[in-house]
């Protein structure tokens, strides 16, 4: 993008931000974490970046928060590398069109989750990542314990992000760990048909830490820049997955990333894009940006109130989104 389309870009965001500043009251601060109950709910920060490495920020965006189910598009890359289309064996590919914590379907479905993006499926990421383990050439090895496993996933996305001061907030993940009987629900559920492989235990303790993840939106919108980019990292000029499976993550953030209100962003923002209980929503425009926006106010499908009519704005009144 030229001088003249960063400047408008700045323009179009720093409005976006001033009128929906004083928004607040609409939505509810999830409260099911008992941790993510006591954040502050009047903060909101939007960052974007762009591919050729301008990047603009406004609000609390240097405040860390709980990226939660953002963090599913992380480990989802990573095991794609690791493991090809094996993945496609265990998880579906399809919108549930339930609510992200949902055990309906499993049963039905004989423990293969619709997408890698609801709780259930994004367990079974987890699980598979437990499998493989890296020696210190970096080379895959053999099964891996919970430790190793949480120490390359917060490696891979501080890498992503190009920041070292990215960490697990352990309150959280304990916080979690603790009342996470849906989860373990989801797990025990997958385990009976076959579909978990490690144990129950370790994969969601393993999980709520990769919820627990603390960024801030300037963090987040580097770290989702490899999805606009064709899977390089343009941080470090590094392919972090191929073409074909940045093509294939940016089409489940697309139909399947906010859960059962996938289908409502699509229609309002047009772009594939990522949120989480924490109050975070990530979204890209593949060959150009990455755009990440936090404001903790929920609607009632566990989205961000205000990130979403940000969002809707943002691709409105830059005149660009992927149709
Ligand atoms: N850690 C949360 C959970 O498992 C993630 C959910 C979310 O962000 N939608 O319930």
């Amino acid at each position: 993008m030229n001088i003249q389309e960063n400047h408008n870009l700045e323009i179009i965001v720093s409005n976006i931000y001033k009128r929906y500043r004083e928004c607040i009251g609409q939505g509810k601060v999830a409260d099911y974490i008992p941790t993510l109950s006591t954040v502050n709910p009047d903060q909101f920060a939007i960052s974007v970046a762009t591919v050729d490495g301008f990047q603009y920020s406004i609000g609390d965006y240097t405040t860390g928060f709980s990226i939660q189910s953002i963090s599913k598009v992380f480990t989802l890359a990573m095991l794609s590398s690791l493991m090809g289309d094996d993945i496609w064996k265990s998880v579906g590919r399809e919108p549930s069109g339930n609510s992200f914590n949902s055990l309906v379907q499993l049963e039905y479905e004989k423990g293969i989750p619709r997408n890698p993006f609801i709780n259930a499926g994004a367990i079974v990421i987890t699980d598979r990542l437990l499998n493989y383990s890296k020696n210190e050439n970096n080379q895959v090895t053999g099964l891996s314990t919970r430790g190793r496993a949480k120490e390359s996933i917060l490696n891979f996305v501080k890498e992503l992000a190009g920041s070292d001061d990215i960490e697990y907030d352990k309150i959280t993940a304990q916080s979690e760990i603790l009342t996470a009987e849906r989860n373990f629900a989801l797990a025990h559920l997958m385990k009976s048909f076959g579909n978990i492989e490690n144990s129950v235990n370790d994969v969601i303790n393993t999980y709520c830490h990769q919820c627990s993840i603390t960024m801030n939106t300037q963090q987040l919108a580097a770290a989702f820049l490899f999805l606009a980019n064709g899977g390089i990292n343009p941080l470090t000029g590094k392919e972090v997955i191929g073409k074909r499976n940045t093509k294939r993550i940016n089409a489940l953030m697309m139909t399947c990333g906010l859960y059962n209100e996938s289908g409502d962003f699509a229609y309002r923002v047009g772009l594939p894009g990522k949120s989480g209980v924490g109050g975070g929503i990530v979204a890209v425009i593949p060959g150009k940006l990455s755009i990440a926006v936090w404001s903790p106010e929920l609607n009632s499908n566990g989205n961000s109130y205000r990130g979403i009519k940000a969002l809707e704005d943002f691709t409105t009144d830059l005149g660009i989104s992927v149709f």
